[in-house]
């Protein structure tokens, strides 16, 4: 096993890569930028080396300062976390040249997935369904038109070499095309530098689902169930849980083991994620693959108890994985939230600043916190706001949910705005609890409350919910408020669920 491993990153991910290291008696190396100074992985790391600068460009994603450090202080792997360098397939090149194991898959997978037209064409090729749509990045206004014709509306334009929601534009009909197809390419120019655009055909009301992989080098590919994901804003995910409500048994093993059949066909190595789209029948869709490890890999630690980190460390150092599908057997529910120092009344508005008064709920049986501050420090603006990840996980779903809401009821932050309240509006939400949801979920939310005059349609969506409900947890008794952890079915719904 490696001595000595140097974090390419900062934040949540950093501190839970340390902890990491430390059980399995590495030193880790921390690297940090001028503001994150005082961070939370800067103090727990026992060697910690300055980058210079604030800037992303100037610090986290420049190869030539963090190959240096890694050079200097003798680090043998680089482990890049998730974001930044993570997906990088210049990155991964200069570490093969340098000698210095990348924690990750080797640089042809991931830059076989890096562009989502390539992987497109890559899965489509290795028997993977891919959603319809073009193969290649649109070549004219023409080729758009002919495209959207034969592909058919409602579409989605995407840039091929988008991510983190960017670049995504929904047509519902051809009068909206071309001047989508212009923003979209301006969008992607300027987020990406690289203004080509494809269609997609877009799925309605689907779900979100992926499936994690672990692949070692001695030819060995299993998968660890599943993440439902659609809990999204904007086309970002702010909840997870697994396994998914919504799956059966057979779609959840075919899902696997379509997810093991695309990472084997590029030669994928070490962790990586297969992200699906699920329509409203359970077909899925290949969406892309995540070549490096999730923001949301706790909760399938949660639940398989095996720590993916340790995993990526012991396939980076040439060990078999020592685990054959069998032996992976998902017990209970797990849920993660992602603490974001956001105002959830704002309009989601980032809000950095200084933590004044910080009492974290990570006590108690099931309880799981993954972050990056403490009580006093001051949370830049220069990165992404994600402060911390609360994980729950029960027995069962209802279980899990009740234990993260009694956790985030003990969350106190005082200084800045989080995204606290908005779970805990979401975690008491009917719909939530029936486990009925897709990606439109939060957006349907905000558009306004469910009121008087959709509750027929909110009575409907809810008692299409309790069927599945049932047919999942084969029972024919609707979710209690005991259940629940006090939510009750009020009036008509009550009404609706008694007659089910
Ligand atoms: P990014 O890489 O920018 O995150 P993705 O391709 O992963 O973009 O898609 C992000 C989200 O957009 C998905 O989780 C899903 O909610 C939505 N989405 C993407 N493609 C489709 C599609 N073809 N139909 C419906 N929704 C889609």
């Amino acid at each position: 096993m490696f001595k000595k491993v140097l974090i390419a990153n900062r934040g949540e991910i950093a501190v839970r890569i340390i902890r990491a290291c430390r059980e399995m008696g590495i030193r880790p190396v921390a690297v940090f930028s001028d503001v994150d100074r005082t961070a939370l992985h800067v103090r727990l790391a026992e060697e910690a080396l300055p980058l210079g600068g604030s800037h992303p460009s100037e610090t986290y994603l420049n190869i030539d300062k963090i190959i240096a450090l890694a050079r200097s202080s003798g680090a043998e792997a680089i482990h890049p976390g998730y974001g930044f360098l993570a997906e990088n397939a210049r990155f991964v090149e200069r570490c093969e040249k340098e000698g210095i194991v990348f924690v990750g898959p080797p640089s042809r997978p991931m830059e076989l997935m890096g562009q989502k037209t390539t992987s497109r064409q890559v899965m489509s090729k290795a028997g993977v369904p891919i959603i319809p749509g073009t193969l290649e990045p649109v070549q004219s206004e023409k080729d758009l038109r002919d495209s959207a014709e034969r592909i058919g509306y409602p579409l989605l334009l995407k840039a091929s070499g988008g991510g983190g929601g960017k670049g995504l534009r929904l047509v519902r009909q051809a009068g909206e095309l071309e001047s989508n197809f212009r923003l979209a390419r301006s969008e992607a120019d300027s987020s990406f530098g690289d203004p080509s655009i494809y269609v997609e055909k877009y799925i309605e009301d689907p779900h979100h689902i992926e499936v994690q992989i672990l692949a070692d080098h001695h030819g060995r590919t299993v998968y660890l169930g599943e993440r439902e994901c659609s809990l999204q804003r904007r086309y970002q995910k702010v909840l997870e849980e697994t396994p998914s409500p919504f799956l059966d048994e057979k779609t959840r093993r075919f899902m696997g083991r379509t997810a093991v059949k695309a990472a084997a066909s590029i030669g994928y190595r070490n962790a990586g994620t297969v992200e699906f789209i699920v329509d409203s029948r359970r077909n899925f869709y290949f969406l892309e693959m995540n070549a490096r490890l999730q923001v949301e890999h706790p909760i399938t630690e949660m639940v398989t108890g095996i720590d993916l980190v340790k995993k990526q460390f012991e396939i980076a150092a040439g060990m078999p994985l020592g685990l054959e599908q069998k032996d992976i057997r998902p017990q209970g529910h797990a849920l993660e939230c992602r603490i974001y120092a956001e105002d959830p009344d704002n309009d989601f508005l980032p809000s950095p600043g200084r933590i004044i008064h910080l009492h974290t709920p990570a006590g108690g049986l099931g309880i799981r916190e993954d972050s990056g501050i403490y009580e006093g420090y001051n949370v830049p603006f220069e990165y992404d706001p994600l402060l911390a990840k609360l994980i729950a996980w029960g027995k069962t779903r209802e279980e899990a949910v009740q234990r993260m809401r009694r956790a985030l009821s003990e969350y106190r932050i005082y200084g800045i705005k989080t995204t606290v309240p908005f779970f805990q509006r979401i975690l008491s939400h009917p719909q939530f609890l029936a486990g009925l949801y897709s990606t439109h979920f939060i957006g349907n939310l905000e558009k306004g409350p469910a009121k008087e005059n959709n509750e027929e349609k909110l009575a409907a969506v809810l008692a299409a919910g309790l069927k599945s409900y049932f047919a999942i947890h084969k029972t024919d008794s609707p979710p209690t408020a005991a259940k629940t952890g006090g939510w009750k079915l009020q009036g008509r719904l009550q009404n609706l669920a008694d007659r089910l």
